[in-house]
Formats: structure tokens, sequence, C-alpha cells
């Protein structure tokens, strides 16, 4: 059988990207550690330094490991090519990079991952791109901030703070009339769970570092594109030298093969973690798009074929600091970190109100994010619990 697009996303994820008989049958590809890549004689070694040479020629442009790696990627996102960084955050920069120029226009959705919106403020912006940011709401009404030199926009869905759920194929279709190319930070359901391409994305970023790693152990970056861009996006990666250490392949390479189990697993646990948190007394909004009370539910069952673990909840207003307290310092089972994706569940107190300038947060009470793990979910569910019970009683000695 050929590699292919036929293929389904779990046979993907199992197959592509090996080539077990080209390695005298070992399973898994080899981890090559290189910087210094030899040239056998003086011809091949001229070839190897001329555009187009499709072999190796230096250990940050690629080596097996690497092009394993981004073969696998490619085949899961239905891409043309992939390129991967050193982190998520340099999957967002350089894609933008690739698409704007200075006198151009970026239109930014207003929920983008907090590091995004300061590249696009303290970096864009300096170097004469302006950024208007938008109502990630806002569906086919984004036809109304076209401007003639504007030629990018960026989505992200869901949020990863607040969760809103954008109209992708909306956005995409004004953008393409206007001849705006589209990008997604797509970390949040990965190609498991949301086909960027097939909803009109031409660039698609993800942070390796959450579910294709899933272990907590590596930074990596992946940026995925169509025919278009493709080319264009390898090539600002590789003027920022942009590259990957070989056993940070390897372990990435390895977490696709448990992708789709892991994120089955964090996706149910986040949902029933979510449901049970609407019958909470302490709590007065959950955020999680899977559920029917969500404003974006309808798209997300529309475009969405899953959900993973990541989700937010708002406590309701009045509960003290101390009290706050009491419930995360004394949770057994939630780490309080930056990131998620991985197999351990997390939980961190949000403020999103200063990341906003299109629309306002305007939730009194405490936001709340929750990355659901691999746990069993009656002991989840049975420590949060504990934790609201103690909110409430530290709340009442208080008052
Ligand atoms: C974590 C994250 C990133 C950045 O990934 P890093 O590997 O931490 O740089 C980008 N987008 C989203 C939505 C994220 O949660």
């Amino acid at each position: 059988m050929k590699p292919g697009s036929s293929r389904r996303k779990r046979t993907q994820l199992t197959h592509a990207g090996r080539h077990p008989h080209d390695n005298h049958g070992v399973v898994n590809p080899p981890v090559y550690h290189a910087s210094t890549i030899l040239q056998p004689t003086l011809a091949q070694w001229e070839a190897s330094r001329k555009p187009g040479w499709t072999g190796y020629r230096y250990g940050r442009w690629s080596t097996p490991t690497s092009n394993a790696f981004e073969e696998a990627v490619t085949e899961f996102y239905g891409a043309a090519g992939t390129v991967a960084v050193s982190s998520g955050k340099a999957a967002i920069t350089n894609a933008l990079l690739a698409c704007v120029s200075p006198g151009q226009h970026l239109l930014v959705t207003d929920n983008a991952y907090g590091p995004t919106r300061r590249f696009s403020d303290a970096f864009l912006s300096r170097f004469g791109v302006e950024v208007t940011y938008f109502d990630p709401e806002i569906g086919a009404g984004i036809a109304g901030l076209f401007r003639p030199e504007t030629v990018a926009v960026y989505t992200e869905a869901p949020g990863s703070h607040t969760f809103e759920i954008s109209d992708i194929p909306a956005i995409a279709t004004a953008a393409h009339r206007h001849g705006a190319v589209v990008l997604m930070d797509n970390t949040w359901a990965s190609a498991l769970y949301f086909d960027a391409f097939a909803h009109g994305v031409d660039i698609v970023v993800e942070a390796v570092t959450k579910y294709i790693c899933g272990h907590s152990d590596v930074m990596m970056g992946v940026i995925a594109a169509n025919e278009t861009w493709a080319g264009p996006v390898r090539e600002m990666a590789k003027l920022h030298g942009n590259g990957c250490g070989g056993d940070d392949l390897y372990l990435a390479q390895r977490g696709l093969r448990t992708l789709a189990v892991r994120m089955e697993q964090n996706g149910q646990n986040g949902l029933a973690l979510a449901s049970w948190l609407e019958s909470r007394p302490e709590v007065s909004r959950v955020l999680h798009p899977g559920l029917p009370s969500h404003p974006g539910h309808a798209l997300w069952k529309r475009d969405f074929t899953g959900s993973s673990g990541l989700f937010g909840f708002v406590l309701k207003p009045g509960y003290p600091r101390n009290a706050l307290a009491a419930m995360l310092d004394g949770l057994e089972l939630y780490g309080m970190g930056a990131s998620w994706g991985g197999y351990e569940s997390l939980i961190l107190p949000l403020d999103p109100t200063s990341d906003r300038t299109a629309t306002t947060w305007d939730e009194p009470g405490q936001l709340m994010r929750v990355h659901a793990g691999l746990e069993d979910i009656d002991d989840l569910i049975a420590d949060l619990g504990a934790g609201l019970d103690r909110l409430s009683s530290a709340t009442a000695r208080t008052g």
C-alpha cells in the first residue's frame, strides 16, 4: 500500500513516516545525531550546495530523523509539506513572517495565544506590519475588516484561554475572496479532530510540545502548509536557523503513534469533568465547546470531530484569594504549571482581560483552565470536588 491521503487518521498515525525495511527491519526510524554531513566527492559537494538538492547537507537543514517526522506530520495533516521547528511559538512566528511584509496589514483573532499577540504587538508592528484584532465570533463579518493592504488572517479555535469557536470556513472564504492567506493555530484539536485544510486554512501551526509529544518533556512546533505555502514557510524557518535535535524529533514521532488513543482519553475525561462542573454550585459557567450550553457548540459539532482535554470554567464571583489558595494548594492530581497536552492533569487561574482589544472579557468571577490528563475520571472528579469544597468552606470561614 502506498502512503496515502485515503488512509484514515488512526492508520496514518500508526504508519506514516516509517520505513522499517530501509533500516534492517527496525520498526522505528533511527535517531541521527548530526551537525556535519560529509560529501564523498568534489562533484557531490558542489551539487549539495545548489538549490534543489534533495540529499542531506547540514544538520540544521535536515536529517533522516527530521525528514521522517515531517513526512509523518505532512500525511497526518494532508499538507503539501511540513517543517519542524524548536517550539510552538517558533512555528507561529515563522509562519507569520513568511506571510507579511512592511506596509502590509494582518488580521489576528482576539483570543489568540498570548505570545502570538505579543509577537504581533512587540515585533511585527516595529517592522511596519499593522495588526488589527478581530472578534473570534465575527464569522463572515470579517469581510468588513479587509483593507487593500491586508494579506493574512490569523485564527485559532478554540482560543486556548477562553474557548470561543470561530467559523473558520466563513473567515477563510472572506479572506480568499480578498486574496489573503489564512493561518490557524490548531494545537487544541490537532489534525485528529480538526481538518484545517478541508476548512479553508492555508498554513497550520501546532505546538508539538502539547499533544503530539504528549509527555511534557519536549519543546517543538510544526508548520504544515498547502502547495502554495509549504516552500515559503520552510524557507523562513531555515532563514531563522531553526532545526530540532534528533532525540526530540524521535520522541515527537513516537508521540504521534499514540496520539489518537491518548487524545481520546484526554477528551473523554475533559468532557466528563466539564459536564460535572456544570452541576457544581461554585461554578457560574463552563467553557467547553463540546457542551450544548457553549455558544460555539453548533459550529464545533459542524467542523470538529472531537474535543481534546483542555477547557475552562468560571467561578462565581466573590471567592477571596485565600479560599482559591485553599482549593488549589490542596489538589493532589492537578499540577499548576504552563503548557498542557501531556498525560497528566493541570489547573491554572487565568485573567484574559489585558489580552483583549476587539472584545472585552467581563466575567466577574475567576477564570480557571483545566487540562484533563489520563487518570481515572472518578479520581479526577473526587480531587477537584474536594478542592471546590475547600473553596466554599474557606470562604465561609473568611466571610
Ligand atoms: C503552548 C501553545 C503554543 C506554543 O507552544 P510552545 O511549544 O510552548 O512554544 C502555541 N499555541 C497554543 C495554543 C499553545 O497552547
